[in-house]
């Protein structure tokens, strides 16, 4: 049942608290894990706007850092002695996750019940709700 795990991360808090979470599962049977990360491409536009410096610089600085992010992760995982694989993708969170659930055939996903915003009222946030409702694979949330 955890054999083949999509980790989708922002790096935020609650994010690195399913990461904690993940390592534990190894006695459960897993063997993989996909971790996810997606750009998503309506804050980058944003950022473009506002930010200083050019649209293409500002769009590698982000790049750079996630791939730094993920790459600490996949190091960190790979110790607790698993089978990694790093996606970084751009798009809308939700559809990205949905998209990469169906391509890699994983067995469950375990995402955080919060992210970045992690706003005190909120039950979930809006990226874990709609992965809650529309998965077809089981979702694990880690909660805040
Ligand atoms: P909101 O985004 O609705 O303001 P939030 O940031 O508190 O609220 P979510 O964005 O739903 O909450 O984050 C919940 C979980 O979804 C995160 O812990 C992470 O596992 C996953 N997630 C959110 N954004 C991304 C992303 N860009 N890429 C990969 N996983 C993500
Ligand atoms: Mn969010």
């Amino acid at each position: 049942m955890f054999e083949k795990i999509l980790y989708p991360t922002d790096f935020s808090d609650v994010s690195k608290k399913a990461l904690d979470y993940l390592k534990q599962l190894k006695d459960a049977g897993t063997k993989e894990i996909i971790v996810l990360h997606v750009l998503d491409e309506r804050g980058i536009e944003a950022m473009g706007r506002y930010a200083s410096g050019s649209f293409d610089e500002v769009v590698r600085r982000i790049e750079e850092e996630a791939r730094s992010e993920t790459r600490a992760i996949e190091k960190e995982l790979k110790k607790s002695g698993f089978d990694v694989k790093v996606r970084i993708e751009t798009g809308i969170p939700l559809k990205e996750i949905l998209r990469v659930e169906e391509e890699e055939g994983v067995s469950v996903i375990v995402i955080g019940s919060h992210g970045k915003t992690n706003i005190e009222e909120m039950l979930l946030g809006s990226v874990s709700e709609k992965v809650i409702r529309m998965a077809k694979r089981p979702v694990l949330t880690i909660k805040r």
